[in-house]
């Protein structure tokens, strides 16, 4: 059963202590009850804050062990403050942002939460997209239009899928390849869209190996310059996303640093229609408890005020 608070209210209520953070995260790392990570028994001694030792191999288990929760210095009930404004806002928001609502002492602790949370909005073994699917690659952080197969400069390119549903768009996946030649657009369609389904493309020469390797491959158009989109559900997706990088994050997103975004905004695009925003929040919750961390020195580069302004 999906239990989550529906208002500021509910949780500000819920989850005014640790320990009912704790008892929270527990019910979603074990929704059948205590299982030991490390011997797989189903029986353990509660010894509180947490804790639990397992009686079958006597291990000290905790619950936010292994998570991202893991090692943090911070109150638990902090974290699902973060945890609800980010789902709650519709368009998420900042590092600055958060460190203002939150009372957070620094930047650098409001950022590295934030991509701990991206991190987690990724859910391990996500479905593949299937039936009939819209693909094309995009540039994102630069201002003019390249030539496909080129360097561009500064540029990243970035494969947009979008599911069609109906008139509609379904999900979506969003995956950075090196460039445009069918050695990466190849596997970056294969990790992303189930083989015998419909791939809709343009006439690019990087996709023609499609059919060869189990897809059904329907060309829209015949041209070869990035940007002159005519496949409408990946040209709304792309307009969305360039619109989501400038206005949430002012185009503040370092080229290191884009797959966190993009994977945050494929956890919110696919959840878009959700009724409740403290489903998206129970979503977030369950998905931070079901990872390994990642470690501070474990992301790339450093958090920065400026970033890539030109992205
Ligand atoms: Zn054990």
């Amino acid at each position: 059963m999906e239990d989550y608070p529906r208002t500021i209210l509910e949780m500000e209520e819920r989850f005014g202590t640790d320990a009912a953070c704790r008892d929270y995260l527990f019910q979603l790392r074990w929704p059948e009850g205590f299982r030991c990570p490390r011997c797989g028994h189903d029986t353990a001694w509660h010894l509180g804050r947490g804790l639990h030792l397992c009686s079958g191999c006597r291990f000290q288990a905790s619950v936010t062990a292994g998570t991202i929760f893991q090692d943090t210095r911070k109150p638990l009930r902090l974290w699902f403050r973060a945890i609800w404004y980010v789902t709650s806002q519709k368009h998420g928001m900042s590092a600055l942002g958060l460190k203002r609502v939150l009372g957070l002492g620094s930047y650098e602790t409001a950022w590295t939460w934030l991509h701990k949370l991206r991190h987690a909005m990724v859910r391990p073994g996500r479905d593949r997209l299937a039936g009939r699917v819209e693909i094309d690659e995009i540039y994102i952080g630069g201002v003019k239009e390249g030539k496909r197969g080129r360097g561009a400069d500064g540029k990243a390119l970035v494969v947009v899928a979008a599911q069609e549903d109906g008139k509609y768009i379904g999900r979506i996946r969003l995956q950075r390849v090196a460039d445009a030649s069918s050695a990466s657009l190849i596997p970056a369609v294969a990790a992303i869209v189930e083989r015998g389904s419909t791939v809709c493309t343009d006439g690019w020469t990087g996709y023609r190996p499609l059919r060869k390797h189990g897809y059904k491959h329907e060309v829209i158009r015949k041209d070869g310059t990035v940007g002159e989109n005519v496949l409408p559900r990946v040209n709304r997706v792309t307009s969305l996303l360039k619109r989501w990088l400038l206005g949430t994050h002012h185009g503040a997103v370092q080229q290191s640093h884009l797959d966190c975004y993009l994977d945050e905004f494929t956890f919110r695009f696919n959840r878009r229609r959700s009724r409740s925003r403290g489903k998206l929040f129970y979503r977030l919750v369950q998905q931070a408890v079901a990872i390994e961390p990642i470690k501070g020195r474990e992301i790339k580069g450093e958090p920065s005020d400026t970033g890539d302004r030109n992205m």
